[in-house]
């Protein structure tokens, strides 16, 4: 399959890697959009969050468990950080593998919408 988080799960496509277990991969983000930007992602290939099966809540429970600690990890447990998952064309998903983006190690910007 052509995916790119596919292939950062099989090592082909390199990544500064700063977690990794038997389901889950978190690596930073290539172009970050804060100070601290990592990408949790399962390695099992899902889409999007709209594919996401009740077989699959689990490991969706283990990723937020994986932010947990890696915020701990990067020191920014206390400070504050922002988990967010794009879906869709509306939220500018380029990327069709789900993963969580955990960003922090700064005061965060509003969560961008279109209204005030
Ligand atoms: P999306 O907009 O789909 O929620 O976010 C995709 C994210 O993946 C973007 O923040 C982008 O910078 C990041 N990204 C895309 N390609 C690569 C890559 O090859 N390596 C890494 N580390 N990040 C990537
Ligand atoms: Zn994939």
């Amino acid at each position: 399959m052509d995916c790119i988080f596919c292939k950062i799960v099989e090592g082909t496509i390199p990544s500064k890697k700063v977690f990794e277990n038997d389901s889950i991969v978190a690596f930073y983000d290539i172009q970050p959009s804060a100070a601290q930007h990592v990408l949790i992602i399962p390695k099992k290939h899902i889409a999007t969050m709209n594919d996401v099966a009740t077989e699959d809540l689990p490991l969706i429970g283990e990723i937020h468990q994986t932010a947990q600690q890696i915020a701990k990890d990067l020191g920014i447990a206390e400070s504050g950080y922002r988990l967010i998952n794009n879906c869709g064309p509306d939220s500018g998903q380029v990327v069709f593998h789900i993963h969580y983006h955990l960003l922090g190690g700064e005061k965060l910007g509003a969560l961008v919408g279109t209204r005030d």
